[in-house]
C-alpha cells in the first residue's frame, strides 16, 4: 500500500511517526476538521492551525470486518470504527483489544508507523516546497558511473546531448576513466558544490553514499538502484534507514528504483533512458510512478509546446 505525503497532510504523517494524532483547527469558528485539508469543513476559512489531540473519543459506530484484503486478510476478524474525538472531529480507526458498542469511551493507544513509500517514490523532508531545488540543479554527480551500465551511459549521453549547463561529475572508485573523462574517487574527492547526486550504486552501498552526500552538503538525490521495499521485508528495512537518514539530514529522493527527471524547460535531463533529441518545453508537466513508463507516456506527447518535465 502506498500513501501520497503531500503538503496539507505532511504534518499528520509527521505526527503519526512522532506518535501523535495530529488535527487541523480553524481560528474562525473554532471547530476540528480532519482529514487534513486547505479549508475548513464548517466555514471554508483558510485560517486552519495544527493541534495535537488527545487520542480520546466515543464510538459513533462500527463495523466488524470478517474479511480483509492484502496484509489485513490474516488480521480478520477486525472491528473499524468511526469515533468522535473529544476535541470534536470524526476520525475513522481501527480497534483493537476486545469489542466495543456505540457510545463506548475509546483511546487511541498508538498511531499506526507511517507507510514507507516504496517504489519510485518522491520523499521529501523540506515538504513539497523543496522540489524545486532538486529539479534545478546547477551541478550533477553521476555516483556509480560506468563504462558496464546501459543507465549511467544513457544519463550521461542525455545530460551532455541536451546541453546541461552546469558540470557533470562521473564518481567510480575503480575507474580513473568513464564515459571517456576523467572519473573521480569518491563524491568527497569533487572538492566543488553538487547540486544533485544521481545514485547508481548497488543496493547495499547507496545509504554509505547518501551519508557521505549528506556530511557534504548534497541535499538532492534520484536514487536509480532497485532492491528496496519492493524486495520484502529486508530491502523494507534498507529503505527506512534511507528515509530515516532523509528526514534527519533534510534530504530529497527521488526513488529507489526510479529513473529520474526530465526537466524539459530547463535543459536538465539526468535520466536513465535515452531522450530523443530535440528536447521540446511546454506548459504541461508528467509525474509517474512507475519511472520505465512515464517515457512511453511521455515521448508521444512529444507536440510543440507540451512536454515541461517528467520523473
Ligand atoms: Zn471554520
Amino acid at each position: 500500500m502506498e500513501i501520497t505525503v503531500d503538503a496539507e497532510s505532511k504534518e499528520f504523517w509527521d505526527g503519526i511517526a512522532a506518535g501523535e494524532l495530529r488535527i487541523q483547527r480553524c481560528e474562525a469558528c473554532d471547530q476540528a476538521v480532519f482529514y487534513p485539508r486547505a479549508l475548513c469543513t464548517h466555514c471554508h476559512s483558510d485560517r486552519l492551525v495544527w493541534t495535537v489531540a488527545k487520542g480520546l473519543g466515543t464510538v459513533y459506530s462500527y463495523t466488524v470486518a470478517h474479511r480483509g484484503f492484502g496484509e489485513f486478510a490474516a488480521q480478520a476478524p477486525f472491528t473499524v470504527a468511526l469515533v468522535d474525538l473529544d476535541e470534536g472531529a470524526r476520525m475513522l480507526t481501527r480497534i483493537v483489544g476486545g469489542t466495543v458498542s456505540i457510545g463506548d469511551r475509546v483511546q487511541l493507544n498508538h498511531p499506526a508507523r507511517r507507510r514507507r513509500l516504496t517504489r519510485a517514490s518522491l520523499f521529501c523532508a523540506g515538504g513539497m516546497s523543496a522540489v524545486g531545488p532538486l529539479f534545478n540543479p546547477r551541478s550533477i554527480a553521476l555516483v556509480g558511473a560506468t563504462d558496464k551500465s546501459g543507465w549511467s551511459l544513457n544519463t550521461y549521453n542525455n545530460l551532455i546531448e541536451h546541453s546541461f549547463g552546469g558540470p557533470v561529475y562521473l564518481v567510480n572508485p575503480r575507474s580513473e576513466i568513464v564515459h571517456g573523462v576523467p572519473a573521480f574517487a569518491s563524491l568527497s574527492a569533487i572538492g566543488a558544490p553538487v547540486d544533485l547526486a544521481y545514485v547508481m550504486v548497488p543496493t547495499a552501498a547507496v545509504l554509505a553514499i547518501l551519508e557521505e552526500g549528506a556530511r557534504l552538503g548534497i541535499r538532492n538525490y534520484v536514487v536509480l538502484t532497485a532492491g528496496f521495499g519492493e524486495t520484502g521485508p529486508e530491502g523494507e528495512r534498507l529503505q527506512e534507514s534511507l528515509t530515516a537518514l532523509a528526514e534527519r539530514e533534510g534530504l530529497t529522493i527521488l526513488g529507489p528504483n526510479g529513473n529520474g527527471f526530465i526537466n524539459a524547460a530547463a535543459g536538465i535531463t539526468p535520466y536513465g533512458l535515452p531522450i530523443p533529441a530535440p528536447l521540446l518545453s511546454g506548459p504541461v508537466g508528467v509525474v509517474c510512478c512507475r519511472a520505465a513508463r512515464s517515457r512511453a507516456r511521455c515521448f508521444p506527447l512529444r507536440k510543440p509546446g507540451t512536454l515541461a518535465s517528467a520523473c
